[in-house]
């Protein structure tokens, strides 16, 4: 078996998309005889700053022979991929390795990419040390991408579906004509099965790019069928080509687990903590909020809790309103990229809520108010000569419930799982 591995062919502005070249040379391939079982789109560490989008590299499983298998790829490389951007360096790989028996080191190097930040030389060493053919432009950065696509099928555990249907090349960069009415009655036929097609709160469709790109829509979900069927049912202009790939989006697979004294910048986490300040929305309307640790029983040490700022930034929409109705003492696990210090919310969970507030005491003859009675003398009401030892406890009406909450489909990070997946941990209250 051969596992022909590519990234980095599209520019921002000029469009073209590393997917539709995977799908060239698989159409290629199979024109050649040869039978290509699958197209894998992985999505790496969200952090890159190197990406163009979404950080996605991909591989092609194929019986041809590695070397036609070479030569075909590179010929629809140097053809498709926009490489006059020189922010586009694309990288090609190709393994005479049967996809699940990779070596130990290219499953690790996989690894690595989708959770932390690799050396266009870590790549080069792999590319020597196993002897794969590989080819590159520019500075070669996609040859990351293109091993770490490579390293994917034995490394991840977790596999879901894309399928994507592509436009006639002469309407790239124009306008997209597809039918919203049948977009939401095809989600609402798929889903749960089929998700992110369609945001119901923003009542928009999110399966249909804005870019200048070869594709029209892209349809996600748990069954290679259902998303295929999603798809036919969609009403659009002419869908020249179109291809299933198997994917790890919507798995949660970037986050690591970590603790807010140990989170560092361009690494995404699922952390624990204890909300620490009032949400406070500051201009643009992104949300913030503080987390600090939980001491583990042990408040001996004295030290400070590690305290980090969580944000729900203003495309997370309605999302926000969650993250403003937390209040200090809340107990949650948040998950999210840190950037700058910060941990940009994707989700979270509710541990533990407060629910109760301490007020100043009410009388109990008048109803008014008390007033302090001095320091440490706890509270009086001067009328009706009533005291109370101190404050009294009052229940909070909570608009938030234990279990995780999530940013809207229109807000979905590729990588990141919809709660409609399920396997959480708590209850879940999903956005559609
Ligand atoms: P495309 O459709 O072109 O693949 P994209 O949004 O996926 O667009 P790329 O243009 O591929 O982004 O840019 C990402 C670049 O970063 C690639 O060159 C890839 O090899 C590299 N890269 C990916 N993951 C890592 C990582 N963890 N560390 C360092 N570089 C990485």
């Amino acid at each position: 078996m051969t596992v022909v591995g590519l990234d980095d062919t599209d520019s921002r502005e000029r469009g073209m998309c590393t997917t539709y070249v995977a799908a060239e040379i698989g159409k290629r391939l199979r024109r050649a005889g040869a039978t290509v079982s699958r197209l894998l789109l992985v999505r790496l560490n969200p952090a890159v700053k190197y990406k163009t989008r979404g950080n996605a590299a991909l591989a092609i499983h194929t019986d041809a022979d590695p070397d036609l298998a070479f030569d075909v790829a590179r010929e629809r490389l140097e053809t498709l991929a926009e490489a006059t951007d020189e922010r586009t360096n694309p990288g090609l790989a190709v393994a005479a390795d049967e996809p699940a028996a990779v070596p130990d080191d290219v499953q690790a190097f996989t690894r690595l990419a989708i959770r932390d930040h690799l050396e266009i030389d870590d790549a080069t060493a792999l590319l020597d040390r196993h002897g794969y053919r590989s080819w590159h432009v520019g500075d070669g950065r996609g040859r990351i991408g293109a091993v770490a696509a490579v390293g994917a099928w034995p490394t991840l555990e977790e596999w879901t579906y894309e399928y994507i249907s592509y436009r006639a090349p002469e309407r790239w960069g124009t306008p997209r004509t597809v039918d919203d009415e049948s977009v939401f009655a095809a989600a609402d036929w798929g889903y749960p099965t089929v998700w992110d097609t369609v945001d119901r709160g923003e009542d928009e469709p999110v399966c249909v790019p804005h870019t200048p790109g070869p594709i029209l829509h892209g349809i996600r979900g748990d069954d290679p069928d259902v998303v295929r069927e999603v798809a036919a049912r969609i009403e659009s202009e002419p869908v020249v080509s179109s291809q299933l790939f198997v994917t790890n989006q919507g798995t949660d697979v970037h986050l690591r687990e970590g603790t807010l004294e140990s989170v560092v910048d361009g690494r995404a986490y699922r952390v624990d903590g204890r909300v620490a300040s009032e949400p406070e929305t500051r201009r643009g309307g992104h949300v913030f909020v503080d987390l600090e640790s939980v001491a583990d029983g042990d408040d001996s040490t004295g030290d400070e809790p590690a305290r980090l700022a969580c944000a729900a930034f203003e495309p997370t929409k309605r999302f926000r309103d969650r993250v403003r109705t937390l209040r200090v003492g809340d107990r949650i696990t948040a998950c999210g990229e840190c950037s700058q210090g910060t941990l940009k919310l994707e989700k979270f969970a509710v541990r533990d809520l407060v629910t109760t507030e301490r007020v100043t005491p009410t009388c109990p003859d008048c109803g008014r108010t008390m007033k302090s009675a001095g320091r440490n003398q706890g509270y009086r009401c001067r009328d009706c000569e009533t005291d109370a030892p101190g404050k009294a406890e009052r229940s909070l009406e909570r608009d938030l419930e234990v279990g995780w909450y999530e940013v809207p489909p229109c807000a979905r990070r590729h990588i990141a799982k919809p709660l409609v997946r399920g396997g959480f941990d708590a209850p879940i209250h999903p956005e559609q």
